[in-house]
């Protein structure tokens, strides 16, 4: 079954150009933030696979103003593409662990006129209806959408201790939860091949994902960050990744069992090669993309196309006579 983009799954920049009329560019802005994962709130030591600079490669200093930020990424991508609308993207660290007031100014900062949405990446145990009740009176007073993409990586909460994550999947199911009952989008991140994890995992995590009615995903393959504990455990052989096939055989059953409304806003992510040992599998990430794409092709399969266990099956099973 093809999507309106003539995808075989619901892809973020069809979405993005539905709902604001054309392309829009998202702008990396640094928040003065850390990690209750790092400053010793729930652990010194962080995620296993997490880089001292957290995820954003391409972030500016989080010392400069959120309208400095903004403006000179716009001076670089607004004549490059003769872009017109923007999302600005909290991105690294956890942009929520900030006093709400705080937080709340920088919001606010971000809300110019050529920005259509903001997102903020964070933590689920950064979430609280307090943060949500400000997010929302800010999108209703400026008229621009908010959402939040919280760091889940995995439904697995034997692998959640093994990454140290300092937060278990009660955490995420809480806080996706609670986001629904606002005017806020949810997006769930995920790293569909750390090593602990095998098929079984994937799947899971596109029926959870779906039963909280998530409104986007974002996958990844696991980077190897230098200098990081997965680096050692990668250098000294105590783990071992997938093979490309095998992610992308896995990425395939994940958007089988994903429900076809939520929207994919990646399917393989980026980093620079430079801060890693192992990038995906030293491929071009839209090459793996193109492999993703071209086996949902030759097996005829789709988003959603298994998505048959929610609103319980067995009685509509029943019920049609198909048992
Ligand atoms: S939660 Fe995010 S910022 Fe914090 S340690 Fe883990 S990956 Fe790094």
């Amino acid at each position: 079954m093809m999507m309106i983009s003539g995808l075989r799954y619901n892809a973020y920049s069809e979405y993005l150009r539905q709902r604001y009329g054309e392309k829009v560019y998202k702008l990396p802005v640094s928040l003065p933030v850390t990690c209750p994962n790092r400053d010793g709130q729930c652990g010194h030591d962080g995620c296993v696979f997490c880089g001292e600079i957290g995820a954003g490669y391409e972030n500016l200093p989080a010392w400069l103003t959120v309208s400095d930020q903004l403006s000179a990424n716009k001076a670089h991508i607004a004549p490059k593409y003769k872009a017109k609308k923007f999302i600005p993207y909290f991105q690294n660290f956890s942009n929520t662990y900030l006093p709400v007031e705080q937080l709340k100014r920088h919001v606010i900062e971000a809300c110019q006129e050529d920005i259509v949405a903001i997102a903020l990446a964070t933590r689920p145990d950064c979430i609280s209806d307090r943060y949500l009740a400000m997010l929302a009176e800010v999108r209703e007073k400026y008229g621009i959408d908010i959402s939040i993409e919280l760091g889940l990586q995995t439904v697995n909460y034997h692998t959640l201790a093994k990454i140290n994550r300092g937060h278990t999947l009660a955490e995420f199911i809480d806080a996706a939860q609670r986001i629904k009952c606002w005017p806020i989008e949810v997006c769930a991140h995920l790293i569909l091949n750390l090593p602990w994890d095998d098929m079984t995992d994937a799947i899971e995590s596109a029926k959870i994902v779906s039963a909280l009615r998530v409104d986007q995903v974002k996958l990844h393959a696991l980077y190897i960050v230098k200098n990081t504990v997965m680096a050692d455990w990668y250098q000294n052989g105590a783990i071992t990744l997938i093979s490309k096939e095998e992610y992308v055989t896995r990425v395939v059953a994940f958007l089988e069992h994903l429900h076809p409304d939520i929207v994919i806003q990646r399917l393989i992510g980026r980093a620079p090669a430079a801060n890693t040992l192992f990038t995906n599998w030293q491929t071009g990430w839209w090459k793996i993309r193109d492999a993703i794409e071209e086996q949902l092709l030759t097996q005829d399969t789709w988003q959603g196309k298994k998505c048959l266990y929610l609103n319980g099956p067995a009685v509509r099973n029943m019920e049609l006579g198909t048992i």
